[in-house]
């Protein structure tokens, strides 16, 4: 079975495609700012990758593209289209209705449109892929992954806000948490490689990219996560703030903010950016922060003391503590912020192997000391394989 994953993002759309059952990925390519100047593709199949300039004035012209690209052009994957079988697509927010991957109808498509509220930077352009990739490939079946499906699990202590309980209740406010098919695969796969069961293992999985969460996994399943009710809660993130006193906005708002503003600012203009002055890119501050840029220092201290902060609490809301698990960009390469991370946590029988954490860069390894009680692992993310996955049992059992 050939499966396409797609992840639509505001601007850029990710795809790969699958050969079930064997995760082989046959093709895979990112197009980038559609809808802006200069959209641009590259695509890489057969072990060749090209970059061309595109036209994509749209999400839709952008998915047309890339079947057409998938199909012809210099470096096809299939010799033609009718070879996909189905089509699994990453929605970020499935609120409490989705606790799991589903197949498309019309009332899971009017349902993710009534999200949009709650995630409107992420959810519309999640479902013009959905509906595009409908229209040129009518009958095909298609499958929502959920970011929020894997924290379907979470108590209802770890959900709740404390807010009046029936204006929560009335318009939805809870934690949902993000990340999901993330810290689902991880923590699945951390199991898988220190011969643990699935439904027995106690983790802590940290996905520290461009957005950044924490989940604490208790015998497989979510039972608390840093981000809540949006994407914005909980780590410092690239551009975004994370746990804020809230009374800060009312504050703000006091001093003549409007709510698009302080909006704006808590997700574009915040965390490492806001912080530093200078970047978002964790590769750069280091690189800054080693030749003295003093700011850039601080926002990766802030950084790697908040992650800290999240492992002591679900070390605490575990109990036990098989592994911490490092995923996404950043916890995938910069050994130095694990580092700083794991520092000083003997207390919680956590200590890091300098020579070990090094040398494991975007692969997966052990960089747990000897003396170590809890394993730190490294496992590059595969939200893509995860989503192909779902989507294959979803059309085999149908
Ligand atoms: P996203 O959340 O957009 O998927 P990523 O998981 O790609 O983001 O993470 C991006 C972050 O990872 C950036 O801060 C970047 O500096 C950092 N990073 C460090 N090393 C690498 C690397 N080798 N490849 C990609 N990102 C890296």
């Amino acid at each position: 079975m050939k499966i396409l994953v797609v992840n639509c993002g505001s601007s850029s759309i990710k795809y790969q495609l699958f050969l079930m059952p064997e995760k082989m990925v046959l093709a895979k390519g990112l197009l980038e700012r559609i809808g802006e100047a200069e959209p641009s593709l590259l695509h890489t199949a057969r072990g060749l990758s090209h970059r061309s300039f595109v036209d994509a004035p749209t999400h839709e012209s952008g998915i047309d593209l890339i079947l057409t690209t998938l199909t012809s052009g210099p470096n096809p994957a299939l010799a033609k289209i009718e070879e996909i079988n189905a089509v699994g697509h990453r929605v970020v927010h499935g609120a409490a209705e989705f606790t799991d991957s589903v197949l498309i109808d019309d009332g899971v498509l009017s349902t993710i449109e009534r999200m949009a509220d709650l995630a409107p930077l992420h959810n519309p352009p999640n479902l013009v892929g959905i509906r595009a990739t409908m229209r040129f490939l009518p009958g095909i079946p298609q499958v929502a992954s959920f970011d929020t499906a894997f924290h379907a699990t979470l108590p209802s202590a770890a959900h709740s806000y404390s807010l009046p309980y029936e204006l929560c209740e009335r318009l939805g406010v809870r934690r949902f948490g993000f990340h999901g098919t993330s810290h689902r695969y991880v923590s699945w796969r951390a199991a898988e490689l220190l011969g643990i069961n699935r439904s027995e293992i106690h983790c802590i999985t940290c996905h520290l990219g461009n957005g950044c969460s924490m989940t604490a996994v208790r015998n497989g399943r979510s039972v608390d996560t840093s981000m809540g009710l949006t994407p914005l809660e909980g780590l410092v993130m690239g551009t975004r703030c994370g746990d804020i006193d809230p009374a800060i906005l009312l504050y703000l708002m006091g001093h003549g903010f409007s709510a698009a503003a302080l909006n704006k600012m808590c997700n574009k203009e915040s965390g490492l950016l806001g912080i530093s002055g200078s970047s978002n890119d964790m590769r750069e501050l280091e690189e800054r922060a080693s030749a003295g840029d003093r700011r850039a220092r601080l926002a990766i201290d802030i950084f790697c003391y908040r992650v800290k902060k999240y492992i002591g609490a679900y070390a605490a809301v575990l109990g036990r503590v098989d592994a911490v698990v490092f995923t996404g960009g950043i916890g995938e390469n910069e050994a130095g912020v694990r580092a700083q991370c794991c520092s000083d946590l003997l207390l919680l029988g956590i200590e890091i192997d300098p020579d070990r954490n090094v040398l494991t860069r975007g692969r997966e390894g052990e960089i747990q000391s000897d003396r170590s009680r809890v394993k730190l692992l490294v496992v590059p993310t595969d939200e893509e394989g995860a989503i192909a996955g779902d989507t294959y049992q979803l059309v085999r059992r149908n």
